[in-house]
């Protein structure tokens, strides 16, 4: 059965409560802003986007906690902070066409969505896609390709990306994924074992790449043919 069937009814009264506490404004000032995110266009998507539409009816009213939230098919939608800190990192621009590897339930192919020119989206459960495509529909974001597969390969035919957000814990960077980096391009990659992953941020530059590491994340398991076998 899925997480997300059953009464739109309660669904309603949740997303009412999520909206009329002050959830959002405590997970801007205390969970994104406190913690250093400063991106104010980031901000203010993540102050408008309804997350609760992210997240089974059941957690609504949970939606803006400070934590990761299960979603169907044993995976799971990324906690506020590591949404923003992985956005930032990717430095977004109006302008830019960016590459997502886990579309999940849509929450981060959206907050890109809202901050670039196109996201292109790939996800290996044909049912999550579908789900997060229809979810960003009703909120009219048009501006991103959904694929269904393996994204440790990359999107070729759509390469080079301005950024590329792999939201799934990979045991190595992913070759195809550096390759398809635009020149200045980031690619933002949690890597590491099953139990902590650290966030990798790196960039295409002229003749080499560089690389950074930040905080330590975990995340579920990039499965594919250059990640996880299973
Ligand atoms: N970005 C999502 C969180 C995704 S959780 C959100 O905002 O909700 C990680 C997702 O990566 C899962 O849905 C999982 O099925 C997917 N995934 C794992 N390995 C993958 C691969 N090789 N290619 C595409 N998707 C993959």
């Amino acid at each position: 059965m899925s997480l997300y069937d059953g009464q739109s009814d309660a669904y309603d009264a949740a997303r009412d409560l999520a909206a009329t506490d002050d959830s959002r404004r405590i997970m801007l000032d205390r969970h994104l802003r406190a913690r250093g995110i400063s991106d104010e266009r980031l901000l203010a998507v993540m102050a408008d986007l309804p997350r609760e539409r992210f997240v089974p009816p059941q957690l609504a009213a949970s939606a803006y906690a400070d934590s990761a939230l299960p979603i169907d098919h044993g995976q799971t939608i990324s906690q506020p902070y590591i949404v923003a800190l992985m956005t930032e990192q990717l430095h977004p621009r109006p302008d830019h066409r960016v590459l997502e590897i886990g579309t999940g339930s849509g929450y981060q192919a959206a907050v890109l969505a809202r901050l670039c020119a196109h996201v292109f989206t790939i996800e290996r459960i044909a049912e999550l896609s579908d789900a997060a495509a229809a979810r960003l529909r009703d909120l009219g974001l048009n501006n991103v390709t959904y694929r269904v597969g393996d994204g440790t390969m990359g999107w070729p035919e759509e390469a080079a990306f301005d950024g590329i957000i792999v939201t799934a814990g990979a045991p190595h960077v992913p070759a195809a994924l550096t390759q398809q980096l635009a020149l200045g391009g980031r690619l933002v990659v949690p890597v590491g074992g099953d139990a902590e992953q650290s966030l990798r941020v790196l960039q295409r530059r002229p003749g080499r790449i560089i690389e950074d590491r930040s905080v330590p994340c975990r995340f579920v398991r990039l499965i594919g043919a250059d990640g996880w076998s299973t």
